[in-house]
């Protein structure tokens, strides 16, 4: 009989003290955010999506060797002794062509590898996080910005190139 009643009152007091906390609680600052209406302000030196300032790349692959999960991928074309590329920002004179600068963040571990070795910064983090989608080809951020036509004219002449090398030397 003992044992009944104190069930009961284990009972009624568990409850009151469960709602106790629940009741103060009412009272006190939220602590949670109505994601993704309201977004935390992330720290600086988070690190989130790559993005890549492609006007100040010269195309050195260094970011591209340190990778480690190469999920880089980087093609370029010497520019010919009289094209002149211009410099990037920090004065470096650009001698290639990104036939290709592309960056798979489905396989990226975001280790931030990449960053550091760049001598023209121009490969960072930037606050973006939220970029999942349903097709994972579409996380592979391209960042070449040469034109189609363009992109086919430099192949054409790599090809001319190369061809020419495999001629044998005509005879005298
Ligand atoms: S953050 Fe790391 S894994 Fe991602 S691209 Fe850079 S080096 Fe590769
Ligand atoms: S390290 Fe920097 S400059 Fe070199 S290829 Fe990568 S992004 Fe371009």
């Amino acid at each position: 009989m003992a044992q009944y009643f104190r069930n009961i009152y284990e009972t009624i007091a568990t409850v009151l003290i469960g709602m106790g906390v629940t009741f103060r609680h009412l009272f006190t600052k939220s602590v949670t955010l109505q994601y993704p209406r309201e977004q935390r302000e992330l720290p600086s030196g988070t690190r989130q999506k790559l993005f890549v300032n492609i006007d100040d790349c010269i195309g050195c692959l260094q970011c591209e060797k340190a990778c480690p999960v190469s999920c880089i991928t980087i093609e370029t074309i010497k520019a010919e002794k009289d094209e002149d590329l211009g410099e990037t920002s920090n004065g470096k004179k650009k001698r290639m062509y990104l036939t290709r600068f592309d960056i798979d963040m489905a396989k990226c571990c975001y280790c931030a590898d990449c960053v550091f070795p760049c001598p023209t910064e121009c490969i960072y983090m930037v606050p973006e996080f939220d970029f999942a989608t349903y097709d994972r080809n579409d996380l592979v951020f391209r960042f070449s910005n040469l034109s189609d036509e363009k992109h086919k004219e430099l192949i054409e002449r790599e090809k001319a190139k190369e061809a020419a090398k495999q001629q044998p030397p005509e005879a005298n």
